[in-house]
C-alpha cells in the first residue's frame, strides 16, 4: 500500500498494568491499525519497554507506515508523570519510579514520544472526538481497574494546584466501614465500584460458598478475570454478579451526583473498560441513583453518557496529544 509522504501519522499508545494497545492513526484521526500485547510488569522496566517498542513495530507494519512518516507517539501511562521530560515519577500498576520512559523510547524507534497520564489521554478523546466534542463543562468518569477523573472546565482540563486534580475515584462514598482503598483510605468510590473491587467481591463471596458462571468462566482462575468475564456473566443473568454490579451501579451514580452538584457540568460522560463491556445495562441504573442525589435532576439539566469512543478512548487521546505536544 502506498502512503502519503510527510509526518501525517501519529501513534497513540494506552500502557496498562495488563496490557499494551497501540493504535496507528492518518492526519484525519481514523484508525489505520491496532495491535496488542500483555504488559508484563514483573520482567521489570526494561522488558516492558522492549514490548512496547515490538507492539508499535507490529502496529506501524501492519499499517505500512515507515517509522519517518510518523510525528510523534503519545502514550498514556496509568500514575503521575512529567509531561516535559517524559520521566515517569510514580506508576504503581507497572512498579515504575522515576523511569525515563519518553527518552528510552524515542531513542529506540527513532519517533518523538509525548508521555502523559492515560486519564488525560482519555478525557482528551472525548473532549475532541468523543461526547464531549460540543461541550464546555463536563466531567469524565473512567470505570477500570480503578476509577480515574477528568474534569473540563471552560474547554481547559483542570488539574489543580499541583496537578492532582480530578481524582473522582477517591471521593468518599461509605462514610466508616467501607472496604480498603489503593490510595489507603476506607470507603473510597473506586473501593466498591471499580473493576477491581467488583472482581475482589466476587472472589470473596465465592470463597464465602455464593454461586455463580464466574468460576467456571475463569477455570478456576479469579487471576484471568477481565472486564469481559464480568459482563458476560451479567447478561447470563448471574445472580451474585448482578447483585454487585448493581451495587456499583449506585455507587457510581452517588459519585455523579456529588460532581453534578459541586460543578453543574453540562454531562457526566462515563468510559473505561467495564462501561464498554456493560455500558448499555449500567447507564440507566446510574442516572437513577444520581437523580436520587442530585439537586433539581432533570435529563435537560445534566446528561449522564457513555464517551462514544469505545475501547479507543486512551489510544486515540493519545495520537491526539502527540500531535499537540510534539515538537
Ligand atoms: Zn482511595
Amino acid at each position: 500500500m502506498k502512503r502519503p509522504s510527510g509526518k501525517t501519522f501519529a501513534v497513540g499508545l494506552d500502557l496498562g498494568g495488563t496490557k499494551i494497545l497501540a493504535a496507528v492513526f492518518d492526519g484525519r484521526n481514523r484508525l489505520l491499525a491496532r495491535e496488542k500485547k500483555s504488559t508484563k510488569p514483573d520482567l521489570g522496566p526494561g522488558a516492558v519497554l522492549g514490548r512496547i517498542a515490538e507492539c508499535v513495530n507490529e502496529a506501524l507494519a501492519v499499517s505500512a507506515v515507515p517509522h519517518t512518516a510518523v510525528c510523534a507517539i503519545g502514550v498514556g501511562v496509568p500514575g503521575m508523570v512529567d509531561t516535559r521530560s517524559g520521566i515517569v515519577r510514580v506508576a504503581p500498576n507497572l512498579r515504575w519510579k522515576d523511569f525515563p520512559f519518553g527518552k528510552l523510547l524515542s531513542a529506540r524507534l527513532h519517533i518523538p514520544v509525548v508521555v502523559v497520564n492515560d486519564v488525560q489521554a482519555g478525557t482528551t478523546a472525548v473532549q475532541h472526538l468523543g461526547a464531549g466534542r460540543k461541550l464546555r463543562d463536563f466531567v469524565c468518569m473512567f470505570v477500570g481497574t480503578g476509577i480515574g477523573g477528568g474534569i473540563v472546565i471552560g474547554g481547559q482540563q483542570y488539574r489543580g494546584s499541583a496537578g492532582m486534580g480530578g481524582e473522582i475515584g477517591h471521593m468518599t462514598v461509605i462514610a466508616s466501614g467501607g472496604p480498603k482503598c489503593g490510595c489507603g483510605n476506607r470507603g473510597c468510590l473506586e473501593a466498591v465500584a471499580s473493576r477491581g473491587a467488583i472482581v475482589r467481591r466476587v472472589i470473596e463471596e465465592m470463597a464465602d460458598g455464593r454461586k455463580s458462571v464466574v468460576h467456571d468462566m475463569c477455570d478456576g482462575d479469579p487471576r484471568r478475570i477481565r472486564s469481559r468475564i464480568i459482563a458476560e456473566a451479567y447478561l447470563e443473568g448471574d445472580k451474585l454478579v448482578r447483585e454487585i454490579i448493581d451495587d456499583a451501579c449506585d455507587y457510581i451514580g452517588i459519585g455523579a451526583a456529588n460532581l453534578i452538584n459541586v460543578l453543574n457540568p453540562q454531562a457526566v460522560i462515563l468510559g473505561g473498560g467495564l462501561i464498554e463491556a456493560l455500558g448499555d445495562k449500567m447507564l440507566p441504573h446510574i442516572r437513577k441513583s444520581a437523580w436520587a442525589h442530585v439537586i433539581g435532576a432533570t435529563d435537560e439539566r445534566v446528561k449522564i453518557v457513555d464517551s462514544g469512543l469505545g475501547d479507543d478512548a486512551g489510544v486515540l487521546g493519545g495520537a491526539l496529544v502527540a500531535r499537540t505536544l510534539a515538537k
